[in-house]
């Protein structure tokens, strides 16, 4: 690998990424919960704003609540770098504000570097990139592109029964004004997202590599499985009379593991099970479960979920259970920009990878030549608190991002 400046200010990444440490930690599952428009989050976007504006960045929302720091006044083929700020519940540290606190320090170096842009260059934050609390992911980018209909997005309530609408309004955010943003989108030229490495691709490529540039990303969707029966005491009730839900939500369980054996390169997840009422002592009533499954074709991805569901719904006719599924979301397999990828590669000598996980690059990447920049992760962890880059990897992540700005903006 090679760089073109000596390394970025160790102490200034330290200090930024020390002011995120405390903000929306959860004391419960570990590591951080932060999500599209709660406390945390908004804190977030404040400390976003602050840190652009410091720069002199000229920072504006747009209509769905992203933000965007400009360097230059915003203009046609800008090139844009950014990622998002909110996290899984219980999520680790580096997924999202990485790419975040790294553009805005490449911001700084090219500064260092006496560059004047040539073209508009601009941080973007997306919101609610996880889907931690709405449901849909890449929500953000999603209704930027016209991907997601406004309307079903304002609708989607999260845990509490709050609507995306009041959530947006709570942030000082018009939800009538939500929806697909052609102008922002033409303006773009190039997208670049920065982001942590979420498992073990990039070790496996070259064990040497602290960064990756992005080839593709799976086909991936989730579905929400309602398995309703009779609620009962779990004292009394004897095995012929029950109606148990928790039978036919175990069999999704399984099927998911047995699936992942049948096709190569698929993963399938329940990662996220609501039994009601949810007493030690009660046979649920029913239970929701969420499924998540990838794999690089859309049709084999389809193919898993029916199998799932089909033994989901075997066991749910021997237990007199009901099955209601409902697709939350489905993006099919991206392929990145493989010009792009390819100058990128050659510019910081990075070995190229695919990956499982969904990034608002991906969504981007149907409408304007995007690419990633992965920085190594040496736990192979992700969605959870040990994942973690060293502070020296993050440093040569800000020194390649720099890079490749400088080069996309001349
Ligand atoms: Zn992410």
């Amino acid at each position: 690998m090679k760089f073109s400046a000596v390394p970025a200010d160790g102490s200034r990444f330290a200090a930024a990424w020390s002011d995120l440490a405390g903000v929306g930690r959860d004391r419960v599952r570990g590591g951080y919960s932060r999500h599209g428009f709660d406390d945390a989050d908004l804190e977030l976007r404040t400390w976003f704003t602050e840190q652009a504006q410091r720069r002199g960045l000229e920072v504006e929302r747009d209509r769905n609540g992203n933000l965007w720091a400009w360097w230059g006044a915003p203009g046609t083929d800008a090139v844009v770098t950014g990622s998002h700020l909110d996290s899984v519940p219980g999520g680790g540290a580096f997924d999202g504000p990485l790419g975040v606190v790294s553009a805005l320090l490449a911001v700084d170096e090219l500064r260092l570097r006496g560059l004047t842009p040539a073209k508009p260059l601009a941080i973007a934050c997306f919101v609610e990139e996880e889907g931690g609390r709405f449901g849909l992911p890449c929500m953000g980018s999603r209704l930027m592109t016209g991907a997601a209909d406004p309307d079903t997005v304002r609708r989607l309530h999260d845990q509490d029964d709050v609507s995306v609408a009041d959530a947006a309004r709570r942030a000082g955010l018009d939800p009538a004004g939500m929806g697909p943003d052609p102008a922002r989108l033409a303006s773009i030229g190039t997208f670049v997202e920065l982001h942590v490495e979420q498992g073990r691709l990039l070790q496996n490529a070259d064990a040497a590599a602290v960064i990756g540039i992005g080839s593709e990303i799976l086909a991936h969707g989730r579905w929400r499985l309602t398995v309703t029966g009779q609620g009962n005491h779990a004292g009394t009730t004897r095995p012929a009379d029950r109606m148990d839900p928790m039978l036919p939500a175990a069999a999704a369980v399984f099927a998911a593991r047995q699936e992942m054996g049948r096709h190569l390169g698929a993963v399938a997840t329940v990662g996220r099970i609501n039994p009601i009422p949810g007493g030690t002592n009660v046979i649920a009533s029913a239970v929701q479960l969420w499924l998540d499954v990838r794999h690089e074709s859309a049709h084999v991805t389809a193919g898993i979920v029916d199998a799932i569901v089909a033994a989901v719904r075997q066991e749910a006719t021997a237990e007199g259970c009901t099955v209601m599924v409902q697709r939350e979301s489905m993006t099919d397999r991206v392929t990145f920009d493989a010009g792009l990828g390819l100058q990128l590669s050659e510019l910081l000598a990075a070995p190229v990878i695919p990956t499982g996980a969904g990034h608002d690059a991906g969504v981007l990447a149907a409408h304007v030549p995007s690419a990633m920049v992965f920085v190594r992760n040496p736990s192979g962890v992700s969605h959870a608190p040990e994942e973690h880059a060293e502070l020296t990897d993050c440093l040569v992540g800000v020194e390649a991002l720099a890079d490749v700005l400088e080069s996309l903006v001349r």
